[in-house]
């Protein structure tokens, strides 16, 4: 049985900051991944796209952005299961709870914090008939390797963020870049709407809407799609690479059997508060959570971290009082002891 203070399920961005702001609260922290490794859909999904709205990084790679996390947690000793699902869980007679994977790992601790994001990645597949047949043979549902587009025509399909934003990143690689999208207005920032028009003008981009793709031909491997737009004669577009970037179907998966309250796919919480769940004493934060204003952003997820692991302490140390101090002055203790101090002319500027 593996015992912690608070037990993160999701080692995505979102778990991963819960472990800095518990750690410098004295909480132990171990965290559950169905994944191979941490990050989240950072890793998973687009690690080598740039991220621009992170505070004090005007640009970082998503990957990037896991990698800081990491160091940042390191000092804390968080333990990890990874490669696991956390299936069930079960209240104990002292108030904590026992989460099982799907392996049959046991995790114990009064304070469990779901960071499940999506949960299961599952892309939303256009219907085309015959589609299976050229996956990894030139139709992939997510970017993980942008070098694999250098110098050959890439065709994206979709309407939001992560399709304007690939295609905007893939003019500096491929060889041709058309983005197709069945509307004529697009979901995703306007930066991001007006940054693929200004790519358009310059010649970069071969931006094809309101229009569908309706098939794909080749022999074993892409070698074109099928292009149809209202009222004009369908046409093939020659391509290597056809990549239908429509979001993922979000699925809690066993999370969902919880008891917990659940509402479009996401876990309602306490917003005014502390994002506890139904279930005193167990907590959603980041993308899994929902209520009123909701926003699926790093930076939100990273804010409810924080407040919730302000309320577990409380939970966990009910007569304690604890006094909020700024890390600049405090210095950041890990758990191995070591004492990080501020430099002294912070110190100094704060008192
Ligand atoms: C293409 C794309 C571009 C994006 N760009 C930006 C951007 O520029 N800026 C921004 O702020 N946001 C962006 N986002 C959104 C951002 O990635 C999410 O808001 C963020 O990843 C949420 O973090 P999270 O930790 O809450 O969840 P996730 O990153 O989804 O991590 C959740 C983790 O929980 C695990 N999990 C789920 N259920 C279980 C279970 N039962 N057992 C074990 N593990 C489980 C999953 O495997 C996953 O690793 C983008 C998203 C996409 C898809």
């Amino acid at each position: 049985m593996i015992k912690t203070d608070i037990l993160i399920i999701g080692a995505g961005p979102t778990g991963l900051f819960t472990v800095f702001e518990a750690g410098l609260l004295k909480l132990r922290c171990h965290l559950i991944d169905a994944l191979p490794q941490p990050g989240g859909q950072c890793s998973e999904i687009y690690p080598k796209k740039p991220i621009y709205d992170i505070p004090a990084y005007p640009e970082i790679l998503a990957g990037d952005l896991t990698d800081k996390l990491m160091e940042q947690i390191k000092q804390f000793e968080p333990g990890f299961t990874l490669g696991e699902r956390a299936d069930t869980v079960e209240k104990q007679e002292d108030g904590t709870f026992v989460v099982t994977t799907n392996k049959g790992t046991k995790h114990q601790a009064p304070i469990v914090a779901i960071a499940g994001g999506l949960g299961s990645f599952e892309p939303r597949k256009p219907p085309i008939p015959n589609i299976a047949n050229f996956e990894d043979r030139g139709v992939e549902y997510m970017i993980k390797e942008p070098e694999l587009y250098r110098d050959k025509d890439v065709v994206i399909a979709g309407g939001g963020d992560s399709a304007l934003d690939w295609s905007i990143f893939l003019t500096d690689v491929a060889k041709s870049v058309t983005l197709i999208h069945r509307r004529n207005e697009f979901r995703g920032a306007l930066d991001s709407v007006d940054k693929v028009q200004e790519l358009k003008n310059e010649g970069k981009i071969n931006l094809i809407t309101p229009a569908e793709v309706k098939g794909i031909v080749g022999e074993d491997k892409v070698e074109g799609v099928l292009v149809e737009q209202k009222e004009k004669e369908p046409f093939i577009l020659k391509t290597d690479h056809f990549i239908p970037l429509f979001g993922l179907a979000p699925k809690l998966g066993p999370i969902a059997n919880w008891g917990l309250e659940i509402e479009k796919n996401a876990i309602k919480v306490n917003n005014a508060l502390d994002y506890q769940t139904n279930i005193p004493g167990i907590y959603a934060i980041g993308d899994v959570n929902t209520y009123p204003g909701k926003l699926k952003l790093i930076l939100c997820g990273f804010h409810e971290a924080t407040l919730m692991c302000q309320s577990a302490y409380q939970r966990i140390h009910p007569n304690k009082k604890y006094v909020m101090k700024y890390t600049t002055v405090g210095g950041v203790e890990g758990f191995d002891g070591t004492k990080k101090e501020a430099p002294k002319a912070v110190v100094k500027a704060i008192n």
